[in-house]
């Protein structure tokens, strides 16, 4: 097995506690690296770069930027079948969102994000429903759906 190569001059220390400082982020301080959130995961069975015990090992070494620029947390499915098996009660899901402020706050957006935020911004849901979408809603019997987005404009600007 290869084992990667850690730069500690380009490392920051306190990136750990930058994330445990975050709402949902301080149970990564607990994680032992057993690994049962890597068999537990649905995620790395398909995508085999994803790993939820490398991506703490990232963080707790303060491999700041390779964490906060990279795809990785973007794949998590929010499922909590890690948490579920978790000894040490780490709350990965949490953590993975803590790390997602962070990215977000430094401007680490994917594009893919970025499109359905202006998509929430505009139409206050991922999808517009206009006078198509209405009338099949009318032909279907249902009420029609008016675009109200000034709730999210506030949240998001939030
Ligand atoms: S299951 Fe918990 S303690 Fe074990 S590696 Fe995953 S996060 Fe760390
Ligand atoms: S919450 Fe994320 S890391 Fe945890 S099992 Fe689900 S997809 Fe994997």
């Amino acid at each position: 097995m290869d084992y990667p190569v850690v730069d500690t001059t380009s490392t920051d220390a306190r990136f750990k506690f930058q994330v445990a400082a975050e709402p949902g982020g301080g149970g990564i301080l607990r994680c032992f690296g057993c690994g049962s959130c890597v068999a537990a995961c649905p995620v790395k069975k398909h995508e085999a770069a994803y790993d939820p015990r490398r991506f703490i090992k990232l963080v707790l070494l303060g491999l700041r930027d390779e964490v906060l620029a990279g795809p990785e947390i973007w794949y998590c499915a929010t499922c909590y079948e890690c948490q579920e098996v978790c000894p040490m009660d780490v709350r990965f899901a949490e953590a993975v969102s803590a790390v997602k402020n962070l990215a977000v706050r430094e401007g680490h957006l994917p594009p893919a994000m970025s499109a359905q935020q202006d998509l929430l911004k505009e139409h206050g849901r991922l999808y517009e429903v206009g006078e198509f979408e209405n009338e099949k809603r009318t032909g279907l019997g249902l009420p029609e759906v008016a675009e109200r987005p000034d709730q999210i404009r506030t949240l998001l600007e939030k």
